[in-house]
């Protein structure tokens, strides 16, 4: 599985290693390897760096309690009060038809967590990526990866100025559900159901209505699927819809109206973050994201790796997004550090163990999210529920 890498390859447009893809599992790499003495790291990103916090809607804020010890390892600070989230203590729901219930992460033995603004936490990590002396090109495109007949790869970029290419000795695939390199490199990618995100930011109900969810996370279930809340750390409260594509569709949910109305509908959403006042052009059109969960079926390769999202994007009712894309950053790092060691057999075993980590983690994930979708079963015969019963 694993061929011998190329040495050090020629040229100032040259790489050891190139990421595709500057989110947290791309940038928590490139640290990982550039803190480990790997010389010349690229880190590339379609989104230009730096541009305005609030310029788009971020989903992804719940960083668990497991997400700071990943940071101390990553040689990062953990405290990110001191960076402007907000701490995250445990989550409540009304999931199983038993009433509301709450899950401290203390009761647990836990720490707490961070509700996060996202796109200053993912700035963060790539401004950390760079200060270790990774280099980061942003914006540019992944438009094509050739293997080079001497070893290593040829990545096409396209930028601003047109196309370049960029030589190196092992690429990454960090680029996010689309997995964009691994699929260009013949994996594919398994879509497991259709689970999408409507999303809008709302001010949370004044007093003690909206405080009593101030640093925890609420889930509601319903027919259809589940609303998802949180307040971010500016203040304003993100409202999530997850349910299928099909179902949204049918009932035009990323419409405005439909929207709010079923957000109307909840029992205890409602309360807690208010839906806008009906009438015409109240309220707007909910951002729409996949939430499916896939996998890539082949994680890693001669001389290629994939991580994060690009490996294995989960159903957002885990919230293990971002510590998931952490962990396979270390442990992808530590992959790549042993294919440099000049050792084959080190190095295969190392692929192979990357690879069983991978099927490890999915089949672990599957089964968590058929046992909290069980749990939710109270609406069996609803396409939502029944497509995710356990069989
Ligand atoms: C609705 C929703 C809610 C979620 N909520 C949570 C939560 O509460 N807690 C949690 O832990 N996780 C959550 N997640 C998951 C979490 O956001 C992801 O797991 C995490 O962002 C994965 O990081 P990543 O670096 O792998 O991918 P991404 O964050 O997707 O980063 C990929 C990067 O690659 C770049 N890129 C993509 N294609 C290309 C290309 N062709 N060329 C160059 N660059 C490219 C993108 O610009 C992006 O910067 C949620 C996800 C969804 C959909």
């Amino acid at each position: 599985m694993h061929d011998p890498l190329p040495g050090a390859l020629p040229g100032t447009d040259a790489a050891d290693v190139l990421i595709v893809g500057a989110g947290p599992a791309g940038s928590a790499t490139a640290l990982t390897l550039r803190a480990a003495g790997v010389p010349r790291v690229v880190l590339v990103d379609r989104a230009a760096h730096g541009s305005p916090e609030r310029a788009a809607l971020r989903v992804g804020e719940s960083a668990t309690p497991n997400v700071g010890p990943l940071l101390a390892r990553l040689g990062l600070p953990d405290d990110l009060g001191r960076l402007g989230h907000r701490p995250y203590h445990g989550n409540l729901s009304l999931w199983s038809g038993d009433g509301e219930t709450a899950d401290d992460f203390l009761r647990r033995g836990s720490g707490h967590g961070w509700h996060l603004d996202r796109a200053r936490f993912d700035r963060w990590l790539r401004d950390a990526a760079v200060e270790r002396g990774a280099r980061l090109l942003a914006p540019a495109t992944l438009a094509g990866v050739e293997r080079r007949p001497e070893g290593g790869w040829t990545v096409g970029l396209r930028d601003a100025d047109g196309r370049r290419s960029v030589t190196a000795r092992v690429v990454v695939d960090a680029g996010g559900r689309r997995a964009p390199l691994a699929t260009a490199l013949g994996a594919r990618r398994r879509r497991l159901d259709r689970l999408i995100a409507l999303a809008v930011e709302a001010a949370p109900a004044a007093g003690p209505a909206g405080g009593g969810f101030r640093g925890r996370s609420f889930v509601e279930a319903v027919e259809i699927g589940w609303w998802y809340a949180a307040v971010l750390p500016g203040g304003r409260a993100i409202v999530t819809l997850m349910t299928d594509d099909d179902i949204a569709r049918a009932a035009g949910l990323a419409g405005a109206d439909a929207f709010r109305s079923a957000w109307a509908a909840t029992s205890r959403l409602r309360d807690l973050v208010p839906p806008p006042e009906d009438g015409p052009g109240a309220g707007a059109a909910p951002a729409v994201f996949s939430a499916a969960s896939q996998h890539v079926d082949r994680a890693v390769g001669a001389g290629w790796i994939a991580v994060g999202d690009a490996l294995i994007g989960f159903d957002p009712l885990t919230s293990s997004g971002i510590a998931g894309a952490l962990d396979d950053a270390l442990a992808a790092a530590d992959t790549i550090l042993r294919w440099f060691s000049g050792d084959g057999a080190a190095a295969r075993t190392a692929a192979i163990g990357y690879a069983r980590r991978a099927e490890d983690t999915l089949r672990r994930y599957l089964a968590e999210r058929t046992r909290h979708y069980t749990a939710g079963g109270r609406w069996p015969d609803a396409p939502f529920w029944s497509r995710r019963a356990a069989r």
